[in-house]
C-alpha cells in the first residue's frame, strides 16, 4: 500500500502538472466487448463497439455534459477512463499522465485526481456500513488515521448538506436524494480535480433532482471541480454544462459551447433530441417542430456503413451510406454530418 500518512490529504493531490493543457484528454478511444456465441454455441457474432473512436477534452473547472440514448455507450466510456474495463485502443491523459495500461499502484495514485459517481446511490454505497465509514473508506486505503478519517468525514458531510448524525446511519435509513449526496461526499474524500458524474440525478424523484443539481454546481465552484457529466436527455444538462457532447451508438456527433448546441444545433441528431425538451412556454412548446425518430438505434454489434445516424436521419442521402462523416471542428463547434442544419435551425 502506498503510504501517504505525511500528506495533506484534505489538499488538492498535487498542482497540476500542466495548467495550460486540458485536465482530461480522451483521444481516439475504442471498447469493443466480445460478441455474443452463436445459437447452439457456434460461431461467435461481431464485438459490441459501445466506444467507436471519441475525442474530446475537459478543462480546468469546466463540466462537459455527455448526452445521447440509452445504450449509446455513455457508461462504457466513463469506465474506459476510470479504468474499470481495459480498453480496445486508445488514450485517456489526465494531467498529462496517460491512464492506459499504467500499472495498478500508478493507476491508485492517479485515482486520487479522477473519482466517480454512479446513477444508483444504494448499489454503490455498502449497505452494513454506516455512512462515516463509507465517506471516509478511499481515506483508510490511502493510509489515513482513525481519527483524521472521522475529522474528515465530518467535513465532507457538511460540505455535501447534510448533518452529523447522518454520519452514523445506514444507507437503508435514508432517503435517495441523501444517499446519492452521501455517493458525493465519498468521491470528493480524496479531493480529485475531475469527477465522472454517471447520471447522477437520473434516478433520483424530479422535485429532489435540483437540489442535488446546484450542490454539484455549488461543490464544482468552491473546490474548482471539473466534471464529465453524463445523461441521457439533455434538459438534466442544460444548467449545470458549459459545453455538451452528444454521443450515438458509440461516436460523438456533435460538440459544442450549452448556448450554441441549444439555439443552433448542427446534427440532426442533436435536433431531434432537443426537439424532445419541453420549452418552458407553452404556446411555443405547442407551435415547434417535433422529430420523433423513429425505430431504436441499430446495434452496435451491426453499426451502418457511412454515418451511423442515417438509417433513422431525414437528411440522410446516398453520400451518408457511402462515406462516414468525421467529427470536425468549425470554430468552437464540432459535428460529425454532411448534411448539417446550419442555415435551417435558427434561435
Ligand atoms: P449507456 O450508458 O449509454 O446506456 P452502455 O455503455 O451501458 O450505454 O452500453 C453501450 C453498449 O455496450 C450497449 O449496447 C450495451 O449492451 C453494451 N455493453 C455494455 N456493457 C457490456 C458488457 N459488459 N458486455 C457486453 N456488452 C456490453
Ligand atoms: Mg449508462
Amino acid at each position: 500500500m502506498t503510504d501517504l500518512s505525511g500528506t495533506d490529504l484534505t489538499q488538492p493531490p498535487s498542482p497540476d502538472a500542466q495548467p495550460d493543457a486540458p485536465l482530461l484528454s480522451v483521444r481516439r478511444l475504442v471498447k469493443e466487448y466480445p460478441g455474443a456465441s452463436g445459437f447452439w454455441g457456434t460461431g461467435r457474432q461481431n464485438p459490441i463497439r459501445a466506444v467507436a473512436d471519441v475525442s474530446f477534452d475537459i478543462h480546468r473547472g469546466e463540466t462537459l455534459g455527455l448526452v445521447g440514448e440509452s445504450g449509446c455507450g455513455k457508461s462504457t466510456l466513463a469506465k474506459c477512463i476510470l479504468g474499470l474495463v481495459d480498453v480496445t485502443s486508445g488514450d485517456v491523459t489526465l494531467d498529462g499522465v496517460n491512464l492506459v495500461g499504467l500499472a495498478e499502484e500508478d493507476m491508485r495514485l492517479q485515482r486520487r485526481k479522477l473519482q466517480v459517481v454512479f446513477q444508483d446511490p444504494s448499489a454503490s454505497l455498502h449497505p452494513r456500513m454506516r455512512v462515516a465509514e463509507i465517506v471516509s473508506e478511499p481515506l483508510r486505503l490511502l493510509g489515513m488515521s482513525g481519527a483524521q478519517r472521522m475529522a474528515r468525514a465530518r467535513e465532507l458531510i457538511t460540505l455535501v448538506r447534510l448533518n452529523q448524525e447522518h454520519l452514523e446511519r445506514f444507507p437503508h435509513q435514508l432517503s435517495g436524494g441523501q444517499r446519492q449526496r452521501v455517493g458525493i461526499a465519498r468521491a470528493l474524500a480524496v479531493s480529485p480535480r475531475v469527477i465522472l458524474l454517471d447520471e447522477p440525478v437520473s434516478a433520483l424523484d424530479v422535485s429532489i433532482q435540483a437540489g442535488v443539481l446546484n450542490l454539484l454546481g455549488d461543490l464544482q465552484q468552491t473546490l474548482q471541480l471539473s466534471y464529465l457529466f453524463v445523461a441521457h436527455n439533455l434538459s438534466t444538462v442544460r444548467h449545470v454544462c458549459q459545453r455538451v457532447a452528444v454521443m450515438y451508438l458509440g461516436k460523438i456527433v456533435e460538440v459544442a459551447p450549452r448556448d450554441e448546441l441549444f439555439s443552433r444545433p448542427r446534427h440532426p441528431y442533436t435536433h431531434a433530441l432537443l426537439s424532445a425538451v419541453p420549452l418552458p412556454d407553452p404556446k411555443r412548446d405547442r407551435a415547434r417542430e417535433r422529430i420523433v425518430l423513429q425505430g431504436d438505434p441499430p446495434s452496435p454489434a451491426n453499426p451502418p456503413n457511412g454515418c451511423y445516424f442515417r438509417t433513422r436521419c431525414w437528411k440522410a442521402t446516398e453520400i451518408c451510406a457511402k462515406s462516414e462523416p468525421q467529427l470536425v471542428r468549425h470554430g468552437d463547434v464540432s459535428y460529425a454530418c454532411h448534411h448539417p442544419l446550419v442555415d435551417e435551425v435558427g434561435d
